[in-house]
């Protein structure tokens, strides 16, 4: 049950991110902000280069 509900946890949170990147501009160029995954973890960056954003 421990594996399922850090499944959901990761799932839940991907989603979370998804949405904040559709609703964020990069803070640096104005461009798109992508979810990327980073070895397993979800996070935000910039469309133009990951130099931008290093978020969370
Ligand atoms: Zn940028």
């Amino acid at each position: 049950m421990k594996l399922r509900e850090e499944g959901d946890e990761l799932e839940t949170r991907r989603a979370w991110l998804e949405e904040l990147a559709e609703n964020t501009i990069c803070p640096v160029c104005g461009g798109e902000v992508l979810t990327v995954d980073d070895r397993g973890v979800c996070r935000l960056s910039c469309n133009v280069t990951a130099e931008h954003i290093r978020w969370p």
